[in-house]
């Protein structure tokens, strides 16, 4: 289908319902992700033979569709996460919300459901989150999560493109991603650390000044969630439940997400994903040189975001930290007299990672997403031995705060937060 045919969305004929009984706004100690929802959604229909129909903002409410509808029989759907944020002016705040509405409409069309004007659709996201300001708290990490989604809704068990689809918006206010503190060096006993390493470097790790999460990495032969050519780079829903299993099991033994990876040459494991976080490694690399006949000690640190093979989701943190981290390249920190920043968009395999933790030069690895932020990886658990991630974790903490200081309106003003 494509959105060509018949009407455009069009935010200008908005409809409004306001609910008659509106909710009490939890307390901010009660919030756990996605635990409670506002008073409201947003509801657009698409029919393939009228378009785009009127967008309504009406009382939330369970939908009503048909057991045959191809979203429940073939997984049309797609969907997105974003926040809205209350800045100290106790403004609300949108951050780089084009870039997820573009995202989910490439979702969209990667699964044959209609497409649609992105900026439209911001526009009715604002007008969404004005009408549900009351539950953006204007506290520090709190905020609203936004939640698009795209079903197919056409009742016909044929395996074809939906010829109905609707698309609609929910929200949900919430604190911190994870919910119990992630274990921090000094409190961690050897009690809770994973049973399943028995090699585990428990010093190196106790070492750390950071928090940060464990991470168990995947055989890509056993457990994989995307290849190449494959929807992996899309938002679907397809892609998260077959995941579900083997993070609840990593979870039972004392990690917090899984690592997964992707097939190299031979045994070669790529860095690819971790749970619903785009990863990066930050490596130190030594040499000597030659100065007017003095031998000099050099470094270079490198920032490794594994590339966007198809494999892996978008996402609009590691833009973010990506572009922080050249436009910032001075203000990166660890840098001394002959040292140097590089950022490089490139496979990174696990045994590269191992090897550089031996010899002392895994400097830090770190997750990123919108509900996570920046969140630091203190060891990766793999084959059998733990990895231990770097114990400082500075460019970690720096891009955690830079990233919120744009979203809480701290910084100076950038395109980036509207
Ligand atoms: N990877 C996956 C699989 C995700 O679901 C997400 C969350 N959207 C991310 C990475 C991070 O993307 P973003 O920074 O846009 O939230």
């Amino acid at each position: 289908p494509s959105s060509d045919l018949g009407a455009k969305l069009d935010a200008s004929t908005l409809q409004v319902t306001l609910t008659p009984s509106p909710k009490i706004v939890p307390a901010a100690e009660d919030l756990a992700f996605g635990k409670h929802v506002t008073d409201h959604m947003l509801q657009i229909r698409w029919t393939e033979k009228a378009g785009w129909h009127a967008p309504q903002i009406m009382p939330y409410a369970p939908l009503s569709l048909d057991p045959a509808a191809c979203v429940f029989n073939y997984g049309f759907e797609c969907f997105e996460g974003m926040k809205a944020y209350k800045d100290s002016a106790g403004k609300v705040r949108l951050f780089r919300p084009l870039d997820n509405l573009k995202r989910f409409n490439e979702s969209a069309r990667r699964i044959a459901l209609p497409g649609f004007d992105a900026e439209e659709l911001l526009k009715l996201v604002a007008k969404f989150v004005e009408v549900e300001e009351r539950w953006i708290y204007q506290l520090p990490t709190h905020t609203l999560y936004l939640r698009p989604v795209l079903i197919g809704t056409s009742a016909s068990l044929g395996v074809t493109a939906p010829t109905e689809a609707l698309l609609y918006l929910i929200a949900s206010p919430v604190g911190s991603y994870f919910s119990a503190p992630a274990p921090s060096a000094p409190r961690t006993s050897p009690d809770n650390l994973p049973t399943t390493t028995p090699s585990t470097p428990q010093s190196a790790l106790k070492k750390r000044q950071t928090p940060g999460i464990l991470l168990k990495s995947l055989n890509p032969y056993h457990h994989a969630r995307a290849f190449r050519g494959g929807a992996g780079c899309h938002k679907i829903g397809g892609n998260y439940a077959p995941c579900i299993r083997v993070e609840r099991d990593a979870k039972k033994h004392g990690f917090q997400q899984v690592l997964w990876t992707t097939p190299g040459v031979e045994d070669e494991e790529f860095v690819g994903e971790a749970g619903t976080m785009n990863v990066f490694v930050v490596l130190r690399h030594r040499g000597r040189l030659e100065w007017r006949g003095e031998q000099e000690e050099t470094e270079v640190f490198e920032l490794v975001p594994p590339p966007l093979d198809g494999t892996i989701l978008p996402g609009i943190t590691r833009s973010c930290v990506l572009e922080l981290a050249k436009s910032k390249n001075s203000k990166m920190p660890y840098v001394k007299v002959n040292s140097a920043w590089r950022v490089s968009e490139r496979q990174i395999s696990m045994a590269e990672m191992a090897s550089a933790a031996a010899k002392g030069d895994l400097i830090e690895v770190f997750g990123t997403g919108t509900a996570a932020v920046v969140t630091g990886i203190r060891g990766i658990e793999w084959r059998g031995e733990m990895i231990s991630c770097g114990e400082q974790g500075e460019v970690t903490q720096l891009m955690k705060s830079w990233i919120e200081d744009v979203q809480y309106g701290r910084a100076e003003e950038s395109g980036w937060s509207v």
